[in-house]
């Protein structure tokens, strides 16, 4: 849970004029997922068959979250992660919608709601971040970060992990 962080993303979060640019760029299913603390049906996200390198981003205001590599099939039907891309990227909220306890995770900078953590993951961590595919774009090792929120380098840079 100490990983070195090689590069310091600016976590300073979107002014509301840019929220409301980003929001303008969304589908209307975007928007309920992401603003709306939406649940996509599982198995119909596009990323489930995804295994290249590379690292998936928030699809409102492109912050780093997940890297491909701690992508595992869980067979849940959702995206499903070991880790996060950094622990300061994620935000945890206590969820206690449909009677149940779980914890709901956002992206740390512009508050878009992901997906939820649970207990039952792959050793060593234990933890599964199971994740709406809507939630998140994926940019492939070696293609340029998104910079949606022109704060320049590392983002808008080629990503190498
Ligand atoms: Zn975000």
């Amino acid at each position: 849970m100490n990983d070195i962080i090689e590069v310091q993303f600016d976590l300073t979060p979107p002014t509301q004029e840019q929220l409301r640019e980003l929001a303008a760029d969304l589908s209307d299913k975007e928007r309920h997922l992401l603003l709306e603390h939406g649940e996509e049906a599982p198995f119909c996200g596009v990323f489930l068959t995804e295994k290249r390198e590379g690292v998936y981003t928030c699809r409102l205001c492109g912050l780093p979250l997940f890297k491909g590599g701690a992508k595992f099939e869980s067979g849940t039907g959702w995206p499903s992660f070991t880790a996060p891309f950094a622990e300061e990227h994620l935000r945890d909220i206590r969820d206690t919608s449909y009677g149940m306890v779980r914890t709901e995770i956002v992206c740390a900078r512009c508050g878009a709601h992901q997906g939820h953590v649970f207990p039952d993951g792959p050793p060593p961590a234990g933890e599964r971040f199971c994740i709406n595919s809507g939630s998140l774009e994926f940019t492939p090792q070696g293609e340029l970060l998104p910079d949606k929120l022109r704060r320049g380098a590392p983002e808008g840079e080629p990503w190498r992990s």
